[in-house]
């Protein structure tokens, strides 16, 4: 079975005028597949990250996450879902300035109750595949932008998602830091995770599998790239 299934998905917001970011999209993102979702600024790309990253709901329609139906789910049973099954990265790294790198990405664990010893060996495994094996105790301002979003990857693969979630996760670090994270979004996708990653940028989104384009909340097209593993 798929990982992410949506279908007839809608998405409004009421802001004294109705915005319809999503207007019926259906989508499925097979086990293992990888995915860029690319399109116009409003779009509704960050709206369709949040939905399949069961951050919020839909207003119409089914998402189902790795079984799970998050259009009708708790906010407990989303919270769990984050924790155990999606990494999501953000465009803004969103770590915790008062933890070290090696404390931030062993946070996913503590809600999953993993005891702090065998946290602190997985986060230092995840930080050293990242190339910052040497930086495990550095808080964050002590890192530079890219080395942040490194921590922030480790951090998102650190309990073993089945889904990988990053909204523009090259959009803030340098060509070359971008490069390196490419390289781990591609090591991921070669593990078998699934990966959906939104950008902007043409030559990211062609490191994936496909290509979805959105457009006024709505799937316009996917290109098939078609050199799946
Ligand atoms: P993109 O990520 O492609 O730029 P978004 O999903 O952020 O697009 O936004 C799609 C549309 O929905 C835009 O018109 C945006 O202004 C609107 N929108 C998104 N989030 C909200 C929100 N929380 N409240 C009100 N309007 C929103
Ligand atoms: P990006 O296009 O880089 O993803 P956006 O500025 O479109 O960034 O959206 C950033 C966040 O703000 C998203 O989580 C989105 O849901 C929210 N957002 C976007 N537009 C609005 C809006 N008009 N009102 C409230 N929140 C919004």
């Amino acid at each position: 079975s798929p990982v992410v299934e949506l279908s007839g998905v809608h998405k409004t917001y009421d802001v004294g005028g109705v915005v319809e970011a999503l207007a019926g999209v259906s989508l499925t993102l097979p086990e293992g597949s990888y995915t860029a979702v690319m399109g116009p600024s409003g779009s509704g790309k960050s709206t369709l990250l949040n939905l399949i990253g069961a951050l919020d709901t839909p207003t119409e329609g089914r998402v189902v996450v790795a079984g799970e139906e998050v259009s009708t789910a708790s906010d407990g049973t989303r919270a769990e879902l984050r924790g155990t099954d999606i990494g999501f990265v953000f465009q803004t790294f969103n770590l915790l300035s008062r933890l070290t790198a090696v404390e931030n990405v062993g946070l996913p664990l503590v809600f999953a109750g993993v005891p702090r010893a065998e946290r602190r060996e997985r986060a230092r495994e995840l930080l050293t595949d990242v190339g910052l094996g040497d930086r495990t105790d550095h808080l964050p301002t002590e890192l530079s932008g890219g080395q942040r979003q490194r921590v922030a990857i480790a951090r998102a693969l650190v309990a073993d998602p089945a889904l990988v979630l990053a909204d523009e996760p090259t959009g803030n670090v340098d060509t070359e830091t971008g490069g390196r994270v490419l390289d781990i979004f591609d090591r991921l996708h070669a593990a078998g995770n699934t990966i959906l990653l939104v950008t902007h940028e043409r030559h990211v989104a062609e490191r994936a599998d496909r290509i979805v384009h959105v457009r006024d909340g709505e799937l316009e097209r996917i290109e098939d790239l078609g050199d799946d593993a």
